[in-house]
């Protein structure tokens, strides 16, 4: 049929589908805030849509913070009554994916910072890092004997030692091989950019020719998660993102309605080159609908 989707919309149109929905999944960076800051209106978005009975989610690919500490970070920028059990992190995650999931028993080799290893620690986990020799090298390091998964995320102290390790692992096939999150890349101020968990899982990948499971958006991990916990119908959600790659595809990918907002990454150009792209698979990363922000939600709110 062509031009469906990236539907520009505003005022009544908002309205009828804040209406209709019962469940909102919101992205973090990009959508709610940008770093440290919250974007303009965010906070009263989302107490609104809680004050209408409407269920709010978070859905992030950022692994580096335990949950407990997005409940403070929402708390210090504004966003007043956000609980810990509206939060899905990348990293809350895999370490339900490892204990419900997979049921690893054994240990998991980790890359990747305290979101990680706290969520694991919650999960009861077992766990190991290269704390054991982090100055020795892959000939004289030790290796654990019973690891059965790597967990790769963003980890700021990511060394060659850990990568080695990690390949020596996965040559087990029996050990499981995860990603948090592939994403590639995050923008930061001043035009400078921080390389994500993607580039890690990439080198891992390289170096095993193994393929990892990624837990994060735009698998539709996360979205079982919320629905092991909740009551949710596919079809009374809406996910609000600012990345095509990721957050509209993870929508597609569950069934859901999406919305690309144009406070982050991607932009109405790109999602209108995919919509009009010849490739059908491009058509997953097309947003149903558009807005300037999600601050454009407030009006629906007056009456
Ligand atoms: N991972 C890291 C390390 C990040 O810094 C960010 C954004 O700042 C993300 C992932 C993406 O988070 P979200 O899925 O909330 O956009
Ligand atoms: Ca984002």
């Amino acid at each position: 049929l062509g031009f469906k989707g990236c539907l520009k919309i505003g005022g009544s149109q908002i309205r009828n589908l804040l209406n209709a929905k019962d469940f909102f999944l919101f992205d973090c960076d990009g959508v709610i805030w940008h770093g440290e800051e919250a974007i303009t209106g965010a906070p009263k978005v989302v107490s609104s849509l809680i004050k209408h009975g409407k269920n709010v989610f978070f859905v992030t690919n950022n692994c580096t913070r335990p949950r407990k500490n997005y409940v403070n970070k929402f708390y210090r920028l504004g966003f007043t009554g956000v609980m810990q059990e509206q939060i899905f992190s990348s990293s809350y995650c895999s370490a339900l994916y490892l204990r419900d999931v997979a049921k690893v028993q054994g240990k998991v080799f980790v890359i990747g910072g305290e979101g990680v290893r706290n969520e694991l620690l919650q999960a009861g986990i077992s766990f190991v890092g290269d704390e054991d020799a982090p100055d020795g090298t892959i000939f004289n390091c030790a290796l654990a004997s019973d690891v059965k998964a790597v967990l790769v995320g963003h980890d700021d102290k990511f060394t060659f030692l850990k990568l080695a390790k990690a390949s020596c692992y996965l040559r087990d096939p029996e050990c499981l091989f995860l990603a948090t999150d592939v994403d590639p890349w995050h923008p930061l101020q001043d035009g400078r950019i921080l390389p994500g968990s993607g580039c890690l899982t990439a080198a891992l990948e390289v170096a095993t020719g193994r393929k990892a499971m990624v837990i994060g958006k735009p698998s539709p991990f996360m979205f079982e998660c919320i629905s092991s916990q909740f009551r949710v119908d596919p079809a009374q959600c809406l996910m609000v993102g600012d990345r095509l790659e990721t957050d509209m595809l993870f929508g597609a990918n569950c069934g859901l309605d999406t919305m690309l907002t144009l406070t982050g990454i991607s932009q109405m150009k790109t999602a209108q080159e995919y919509r009009d792209s010849d490739h059908s698979t491009n058509q997953s990363f097309v947003p149903d609908y558009v807005v300037d922000t999600i601050a454009d939600f407030l009006p629906a709110f007056e009456d």
